[in-house]
């Protein structure tokens, strides 16, 4: 859709929200601009001897808080308005979540499989070289991350680059999202997924809310539909199907399909492996192509892919009673509204695929202590707590068996600490934008955008302007 304006879109709900708050118009201008903008162009050379020229972007949003944070995406579709309208959800959903960092997102338009694996590295280490050069990245400056297209697999080389130009000793810092010998933390891979299934359970849990769009609570027994089975939408499917939600529907590129009583996620997965798509696999109806999933009977639909997918084309036909938008931007404004008025809930991107960036943080303060989260504690606590069953062991008739003392004495390794700090996280800030819900009576959406603003305003106003 040529006239689709995504940067615009978030401005949209920006100004909506800003009309709850008490700050004034150029104070709110100040938190809605981008503060540094920077395109670059590169060539780099192909496995065949030829030269290409790629095009990158990076974008500062807010520098109201050092470092600036996020992730860096590989599609054909990034451009300087996408960049800009997601280093802007950045900033609101750092402030939602309270992960002290500023907005930022990164992109390269590129079609990642059109590309060797050498040749992805040259044009990943380039990029990175780029973003010294112009003092784009680094522990305290900018802070990358995987985003659409990227893993671990890229952080890694960005990492490795940053490291062999500079001599700083927080260089493992520079960006999150980084293979677990390569100072990455257990948890990042699955963390969006999971903090999406954590914010959708939270939303369920609300017996009152779920009444008010006619589902029970509790995830259980709810069917769902997933566009999207990359990172975030498969870790988002799995915790789903492992909480006995049921998965009814999905779509890839390739197409999508569906089964009212249940498509098998991990056998799914290895037929996409195999067959590089998900249609015809057994036991599923496919649909007329990878959008019609979207209007399928299904209690949550949860996009995550890529923006504008929930737009006033298919925003009437919507059928789901609950959106979680996975994805940035999945819903346009126009969508929004009509979707709203059928009465179904929108849980927002702004807050509900912020655990990637939370488990970043975590990783980022890995990274500048130089130490494994648990790493002096966990034994300590194990002692404690052993001692603790022992007494109780000796002043009552309970015996506990070898699997019980294993499982209550367990400490907190990093894994589990990471975990717990995720859900914290995510079922707090929802119970924080749900509750500004109810106050002001309007949508998750502006309520998630009143809440960062307040804090931005607040943050902005002490500041005071330099010089
Ligand atoms: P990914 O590249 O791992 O996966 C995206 C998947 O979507 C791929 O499997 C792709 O084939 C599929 N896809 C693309 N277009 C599609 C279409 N039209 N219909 C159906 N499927 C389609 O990317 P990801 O990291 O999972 O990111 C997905 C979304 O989540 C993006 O909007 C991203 O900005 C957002 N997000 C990601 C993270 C993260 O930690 N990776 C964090 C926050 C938000």
């Amino acid at each position: 859709m040529s006239d689709y304006k995504f940067y615009d879109q978030v401005n949209k709900a920006f100004d909506k929200a800003a009309a709850y708050t008490r700050f004034e118009k150029g104070l709110l201008e100040q938190i809605k601009s981008c503060n540094d903008v920077l395109h670059i162009a590169f060539p780099i050379e192909k496995d065949d001897g030829s030269i290409e020229v790629i095009q990158g972007w990076r974008v500062e949003h807010s520098h109201h808080k050092l470092p600036t944070k996020g992730g860096i995406r590989y599609s054909m579709m990034v451009n300087e308005d996408e960049t800009m309208a997601l280093a802007a959800l950045m900033t609101y959903k750092c402030a939602v979540v309270n992960v002290p960092f500023g907005g930022a997102k990164g992109g390269i338009m590129i079609e990642r499989n059109n590309y060797s694996e050498r040749e992805l590295e040259r044009i990943t280490r380039r990029y990175t070289f780029q973003l010294m050069n112009k003092n784009f990245i680094g522990p305290g400056i900018d802070v990358p991350a995987p985003d659409y297209g990227t893993s671990a697999r890229e952080m890694g080389w960005i990492m490795d680059t940053y490291r062999q130009m500079s001599s700083e000793i927080d260089a493992e810092g520079c960006v999150t999202g980084k293979p677990l010998n390569q100072g990455g933390i257990r948890g990042r891979t699955e963390a969006t997924g999971r903090g999406v299934f954590f914010g959708i359970q939270e939303a369920c849990t609300n017996k009152e809310d779920m009444e008010s769009i006619g589902l029970d609570g509790g995830i259980e027994g709810k069917t769902f539909v997933v566009q999207g089975l990359g990172n975030v939408g498969y870790h988002a499917a799995k915790n789903m199907v492992e909480s006995g939600a049921v998965m009814v529907g999905v779509a890839e590129i390739d197409g999508s399909i569906y089964n009212e009583n249940g498509i098998d996620l991990d056998k799914l997965m290895e037929f996409k492996k195999t067959s590089g798509g998900i249609t015809g696999f057994e036991g599923t109806k496919t649909l007329k192509d990878s959008s019609a999933v979207l209007e399928a009977e299904c209690d949550i639909l949860i996009p995550a892919a890529l923006e504008n997918q929930l737009n006033k084309k298919n925003a009437n036909k919507i059928k789901a009673k609950i959106i979680g938008e996975a994805a940035n931007g999945p819903t346009t404004t126009e969508a929004h509204e009509i979707i709203k008025k059928r009465g179904a809930l929108i849980i927002p991107d702004n807050y509900l695929n912020a655990g990637g960036v939370t488990v970043s943080y975590f990783e980022w303060l890995k990274n500048i202590q130089h130490v494994r989260f648990g790493r002096m504690g966990k034994r300590f606590e194990e002692e404690s707590y052993t001692r603790i069953l022992s007494v109780i062991e000796t002043v009552s008739d309970r015996r506990f068996t070898d699997k019980e003392l294993k499982h209550l004495a367990k400490g907190g390794g990093e894994a589990e600490l990471v975990d717990a700090g995720l859900k914290d996280t995510m079922v707090d800030s929802y119970n924080e934008i749900n509750e500004l819900r109810k106050v002001h009576d309007v949508d998750l959406r502006t309520a998630a955008f009143i809440n960062a603003i307040n804090k931005l305003g607040e943050i902005y106003e002490q500041m005071g302007i330099f010089p």
